[in-house]
């Protein structure tokens, strides 16, 4: 691994993210200089596409590697070198190393870390048939891990039709078609009412997105529930799940998994995602 470490976050907003100060923790616990800096596109008047300008910046700065988030995980791609399989797959990259060579390579550690966190914190749920809300980048990194470890079948709903149809067909094409479908008209209910657990993937319950993204009366015991938004930890949406009975998942996991695999990738040290996880509950 190396000794000293320098990396950033490019997205819009970035500047309260949690995730400097989870690196910067770890990294102290190795005993690693480790230097994380949130770039924010902006005040410096650039929009998604900006961040091809910011990458070959950091590249000549020095940087070991950058985090990625939105809106730039797809227009980053134009501006590297090569991607992993999981950034490939899913058209999103939320993590850049660049090598001792100059290359600059596109991960994806979003699918990873859910599927690591789903493990640890739902370990007995039944990956059966799952209805996912919302097929945007989240929802698109979430559904790949479910049917990489092994979920029955996905039903995807998200209040743009395209969107789901959209990522239905990618899902289709790489799981096969009678693992995946879209919800049809109206049929919300009747597939949450087959379904073994629910994956929360849409930005409801942010504090500028309030409320639940489905009627409370759908959540039963025998249902689980997987969060996919950390800010707050704590959603409506799972207040009421576990109002309704329902063993639950917060975004947490998911958020600090994702830091962890990221970390692995920037110093080839191996991260201790528990102390990680502590970090975010004090954080
Ligand atoms: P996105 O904009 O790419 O996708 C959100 C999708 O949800 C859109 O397609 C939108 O049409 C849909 N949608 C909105 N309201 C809906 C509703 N009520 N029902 C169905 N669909 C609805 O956003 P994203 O990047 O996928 O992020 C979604 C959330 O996930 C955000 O809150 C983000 O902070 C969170 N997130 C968490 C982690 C983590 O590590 N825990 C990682 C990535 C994103």
């Amino acid at each position: 691994g190396r000794e000293s470490c320098l990396v950033g976050l490019i997205g819009s907003g970035v500047g309260p993210s949690l995730s400097p100060a989870l690196h910067q923790r770890e990294a102290d616990r190795h005993g690693l200089r480790y230097l994380y800096r949130t770039i924010d596109i902006d005040p410096l008047g650039l929009g998604p596409d900006g961040v091809g300008e910011l990458v070959r910046a950091a590249a000549r700065l020095g940087f070991d590697g950058l985090n990625i988030t939105h809106p730039c995980k797809q227009t980053v791609i134009g501006h590297l070198d090569g991607l992993s399989e999981d950034a490939a797959l899913l058209g999103a990259v939320n993590t850049v190393v660049f090598g001792e060579d100059g290359r600059a390579i596109g991960h994806n550690t979003d699918g990873s870390g859910f599927a690591r966190s789903f493990a640890r914190g739902l370990p007995d749920a039944p990956p059966g048939e799952i209805v996912l809300l919302g097929a945007g980048g989240a929802g698109a990194a979430v559904a790949h891990a479910l049917l990489t470890v092994g979920a029955d079948r996905l039903t995807l709903a998200d209040t743009d039709p395209a969107r789901a149809t959209g990522l239905a067909g990618t899902l289709a094409a790489r799981f096969g078609a009678a693992r995946v479908r879209t919800v049809p008209d109206g049929g919300l209910p009747a597939a949450v009412d087959a379904a073994d657990g629910l994956v929360h993937a849409t930005p409801t319950g942010m504090a500028a997105h309030p409320g639940l993204p489905l009627p409370a009366g759908l959540l039963r015991p025998g249902l689980w529930v997987a969060e996919v938004v950390y800010r707050p930890l704590v959603t409506p949406l799972l207040t009421a799940a576990r109002a309704a009975g329902c063993r639950t998942l917060d975004g947490g996991g998911m958020a600090v998994f994702q830091a962890a695999d990221a970390f692995r990738l920037f110093t080839g040290r191996e991260p201790d995602a528990e102390r990680m996880l502590t970090d975010l509950t004090d954080l």
